[in-house]
């Protein structure tokens, strides 16, 4: 599942603008600071194909980026940004909630969650409203690299991600498919490509 060509197509402000030519796409979101930004430039093997500005209020944004003109990579705002105003943080939900339910061609959204950390409340928050409004979704752990430090608990990686996946069991009908990755080892990076191409072809 070798990545050839990714390139950026449009960022859209409403669902309703995102391209309508009907490929299959996966939207990445997470915490800001998960790592998406850098999971993304791994998948597709480049240092800066993701343009999302990371300050708030330039987020608002859909980013489309086209792989090999036959699907699509999302890139959606992140979520979490402390110093954002409530208002703005409102508008964000708003917003990825409408692209979530409405967006027929998304095939599956992939969650983003720190797993060098204990599981956050936004976080568990988050996976469980795509539960259960049956949005289907993939967990993605990242920082999977990190050790243990005290002042995180003293918990490794896998400690964390089997609590996460404890936490969230009563919000989904079949436990959602998972994948551990490092965008310093590059862990996990084929597994998503074949995971992607998998979910495709159903
Ligand atoms: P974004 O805000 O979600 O787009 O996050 P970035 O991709 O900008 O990454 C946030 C920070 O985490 C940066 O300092 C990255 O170097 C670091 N980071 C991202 N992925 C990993 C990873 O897999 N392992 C480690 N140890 N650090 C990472």
């Amino acid at each position: 599942a070798q990545i050839i060509q990714a390139d950026f197509v449009k960022s859209s402000v409403r669902t309703e603008d995102c391209p309508s030519d009907g490929l299959p796409e996966f939207a990445l979101v997470g915490r800001s600071n998960v790592g998406k930004s850098s999971l993304l430039n791994s998948i597709v093997r480049r240092k800066k194909l993701a343009l999302t500005s990371k300050k708030p209020g330039k987020t608002q944004l859909i980013n489309h980026f086209r792989v090999n003109d036959s699907w699509y990579l999302v890139d959606l705002p992140g979520y979490g940004y402390a110093s954002a105003p409530q208002e703005l943080r409102m508008d964000w939900a708003k917003f990825t909630k409408d692209y979530f339910l409405n967006r027929s061609t998304l095939v599956s959204v992939f969650l983003l969650i720190d797993a060098s950390i204990p599981a956050r409340k936004i976080d568990l928050e988050y996976a469980a409203w795509l539960g259960e409004n049956k949005i289907p979704m993939t967990l993605i752990f990242t920082k999977c690299d990190k050790r243990k430090k005290k002042k995180n608990g003293g918990k490794r990686p896998e400690d964390n991600v089997n609590d996460f996946q404890e936490l969230i069991r009563g919000s989904f009908e079949t436990v959602p498919p998972w994948i551990m990755t490092s965008n310093v080892t590059h862990q996990g990076r084929d597994e998503i490509l074949l995971h992607m191409a998998q979910l495709r072809n159903y």
